[in-house]
């Protein structure tokens, strides 16, 4: 509709040098002027009115098309498998969201529009041109040629530059967002002015290319300041003679000197359109860079709550499996089975791939070989959401979100009932907090939850969890931040989801693992021995020291040791 509009307008600029060079006519000639003067002065408002009529409808286009590319991206955001997002910086793709888009704005529509609409306007106008004397005309053309050579030049180098600024722009993202993310590390660590060099570089890389991409531009620009006097001149050298001469009338060479001044427009409005689209594809490459990440199959989205009804049972079936074809195997043939109900505690040392169990149960990651089931189904048969909708997972570094309270104990539950609330709130002796607070369970907890302590954002990822009444309860090092008091109240709380639902722990704590109704002992990707307390620490050489050393140790020291 733009281009509709546009050309409209286009058409009624083109018109008036006609009826413009009709006037002189009828001025020489003593004709009746009102019609000639009417017929201007219509096409002149119809000029005016197309012109406002399409820039209107482009921006409102433009803005469309950065809603439908940010929700696009926002939507592959979400659904980006973990390897994939492995691989990236979150601060690259924020910067891909927030610039990227608002660049690809400029080529979707005004620069498409203008770059139809200055072409189709040119082209009418030389025509015009070459039939009004296609002497003059060459020697126009011959000028305007000779632009086309620049521009084919230097548009590349336009696109190029922009690609790289952007890159860079991707780069102050994620260096930004090391620097906030991290932000008391950095301060502790008196590390503020080695991230504000890495920040100042990539700016600066930023700025480098932004400029040259306005030299080139700059210099596509001075072209057309150069050609218009010079075709201006040949044609009022060349025209005048012939003029002289009797071969044109006066009025044609009028009416082709104001074609002149009309092409100029145009002209412009398609150089600057074909440095604009080689922005822009830039920017849309840029964009199509993360469509072609992988992401999850089906829909990861909210399931409704669980009732703690049917215990899930789970089942690793020689898995094998490496986050990075570089790295060695994570897991070397993990088998180990965990029946419906009940507590299985994984232990083992540091780097065993404990956590790794719980990342593909999650389906975060599929295992190169061997099958994950859970309910005796290969996880690759469950709906996604499904799967994860029957699972509560608290990692290692449980993160607490932004917002309220309220809004991170209802993340995967948005509606849990007041009292089910309440009843985890007590499980997880978050109770008494929540009554201290002012505003309650709606106090924002600042960015990542800093305004908590760590045994309280802890506290808070279990909570969660537990709200889900999830069929299986997967706990990552649950109580590695909280003091003796706390880890006793909390112990219980996992006893008592245990008789309900089925509970995996990676656990450190002897306490924690005695409790278990079994236990699994993984070593360099490998499961060692499955038994209970009394089994192990007779039958396995590594758990018995564990047991003897690591355990005892983590109990007495626990809060300085973990976190
Ligand atoms: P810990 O007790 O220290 O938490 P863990 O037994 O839970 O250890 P995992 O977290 O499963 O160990 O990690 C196993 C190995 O996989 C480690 O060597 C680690 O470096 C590697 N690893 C973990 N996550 C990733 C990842 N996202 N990408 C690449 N390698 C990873």
């Amino acid at each position: 509709m733009a281009a509709l509009v546009t050309l409209a307008g286009s058409a009624a600029a083109l018109a008036q040098p006609l009826a413009a060079g009709r006037m002189v006519d009828a001025l020489g000639s003593g004709q009746d002027m009102t019609a000639v003067l009417m017929g201007l002065a219509a096409l002149v408002l119809v000029g005016a009115g197309a012109n406002a009529l399409s820039a209107y409808v482009l921006g409102k286009t433009a803005e469309s098309v950065v809603f439908s590319a940010r929700m696009d991206l926002a939507a592959r955001f979400a659904r980006l498998r973990l390897s994939a997002m492995d691989r990236t910086r979150p601060g690259d793709l924020l910067a891909r969201m927030m610039s990227d888009t608002v660049l690809l704005r400029e080529v979707a529509t005004r620069s498409l529009v203008d770059g139809f609409v200055g072409v189709l306007s040119v082209v009418a106008m030389l025509v015009a041109m070459f039939l009004l004397d296609p002497l003059l005309f060459t020697g126009t053309a011959a000028v305007f040629a000779a632009n086309l050579v620049v521009l084919g030049l230097l548009a590349p180098k336009i696109g190029r530059a922009t690609r790289q600024a952007q890159e860079a722009v991707g780069v102050v993202g994620s260096a930004t967002e090391k620097l906030l993310g991290a932000f008391r590390t950095i301060k502790a660590f008196g590390a503020e002015a080695g991230q504000i060099a890495v920040i100042r570089e990539a700016a600066e890389r930023a700025r480098r290319h932004g400029v040259s991409a306005v030299r080139w531009n700059a210099l596509i620009g001075s072209a057309m300041g150069f050609a218009v006097p010079a075709a201006v001149l040949a044609v009022l050298g060349l025209g005048g003679a012939r003029v002289a001469t009797g071969s044109i009338e006066l009025s044609t060479l009028i009416a082709f000197l104001l074609y002149l001044f009309y092409l100029v427009g145009p002209v412009e409005q398609v150089m600057h359109a074909v440095s604009q689209l080689q922005a822009g594809a830039a920017a849309a490459d840029r964009l199509r860079e993360v469509s072609v990440l992988e992401v999850e199959p089906g829909r990861a989205g909210e399931d409704g709550p669980g009732t703690w009804d049917r215990p899930a049972s789970l089942r690793f079936d020689d898995v094998r499996f490496r986050y990075d074809d570089e790295r060695e195997p994570v897991h070397r043939g993990v088998s180990f089975t965990v029946p419906p109900g009940g507590m299985t505690a994984f232990v083992g040392p540091s780097g065993a791939g404990k956590s790794t169990v719980f990342a593909l149960a999650e389906r975060f990651y599929d295992p190169d070989s061997g099958r994950v089931l859970l309910d005796g189904t290969d996880l690759r048969d469950w709906p996604l959401d499904a799967l994860r909708g029957a699972m509560g997972y608290v990692e290692q570094d449980a993160p607490v979100l932004d917002g309220t309270l309220r809004d991170n104990l209802l993340l995967g539950t948005p509606h849990a009932a007041a009292s089910e609330i309440r009843d985890v709130l007590v499980a997880t002796r978050l109770d008494g907090l929540v009554d201290g607070l002012p505003s309650g369970l709606d106090t924002v907890v600042g960015h990542r939850g800093n305004r908590l302590s760590g045994g309280e954002r802890q506290r808070v990822a279990i909570a969660r969890a537990l709200l889900r009444k999830p069929r299986l309860l997967l706990l990552d090092e649950v109580t590695s931040q909280l003091d003796a008091v706390n880890e006793l109240a909390l112990r219980e709380a996992v006893a008592t989801a245990a008789r309900m639902t089925t509970v995996l722990v990676v656990a450190h704590r002897l306490s924690t693992v005695m409790r278990a109704d079994q236990i699994v002992v993984m070593d360099a990707g490998r499961v060692r021995a499955v038994g209970t307390h009394a089994e192990l620490v007779a039958g396995d050489e590594l758990y018995a020291e564990l047991a003897a050393t690591q355990f005892l140790t983590a109990e007495s020291q626990g809060d300085h040791a973990r976190g």
